[in-house]
């Protein structure tokens, strides 16, 4: 079996869907509701596709000029994800049809103390990276779904790329801020080298 075949070798990393990233949230995303539903939906029979399910969350304690009274929605935003505050929770709809924290095995927090867009800056409840989570688990390819596209799946995609992983972006479980942004992000991420490309198709080698 090839090595990328393998699912034991391909991790899922689940970015930030939480509350306040969609509906009804500080910095909402359109459709973010409906993303964390189709997760919920694809990890009730896809969890065996995979060697670990890691889920990311934005989680802020002081992070400094990340949060602004006057928001460009492009470099500071709208206070959102506060630690412990409900708004920093995922999103109920995560856990519509299968169990979103026995799915998942590793929660990685990040924005801590200062702005965080990759995954890749986040660490374990353990005080581990993701990169030496996932080397310890011998992960080779990464799957990428959440929020949002233009941001975090795009950091996350890119440091991921960087560190080596084949890399996959299943657009139908992301949403983006805003079209323009979305547009150039997945337009980067292929040029870069990321796979762009649906949860029906099957990962290939
Ligand atoms: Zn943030």
């Amino acid at each position: 079996m090839l090595a990328l075949q393998d699912p034991m070798r391909r991790a899922l990393i689940i970015v930030d869907v939480q509350n306040d990233f969609c509906e009804g949230g500080s910095l909402a995303i359109y459709g973010g509701g409906e993303i964390a539903r189709r997760v919920s939906a694809y990890l009730l029979d896809k969890t065996k596709n995979y060697g670990v399910i890691v889920a990311t969350r934005d989680w802020h304690i002081d992070p400094g000029d990340h949060f602004a009274e006057e928001p460009d929605f492009v470099d500071c935003w709208p206070p959102h994800c506060v630690a412990d505050s409900s708004g920093a929770d995922f999103h109920p709809n995560v856990d519509k049809f299968a169990d979103f924290s026995e799915a998942v095995d590793i929660v990685v927090s990040k924005g801590q103390y200062a702005a965080a867009y990759s995954g890749f800056e986040g660490t374990t409840p353990e005080g581990d990276s993701l990169q030496s989570f996932l080397q310890s688990a011998g992960v080779e390819a990464v799957d990428i779904v959440g929020l949002a596209t233009d941001y975090c799946d795009r950091a996350t995609a890119m440091d991921a790329l960087k560190l080596g992983y084949e890399v996959r972006l299943l657009t139908d479980m992301c949403a983006g801020v805003a079209p323009e942004s979305t547009a150039l992000a997945l337009s980067e991420m292929r040029e870069a080298g990321v796979i762009v490309t649906q949860s029906s198709q099957p990962a290939q080698d």
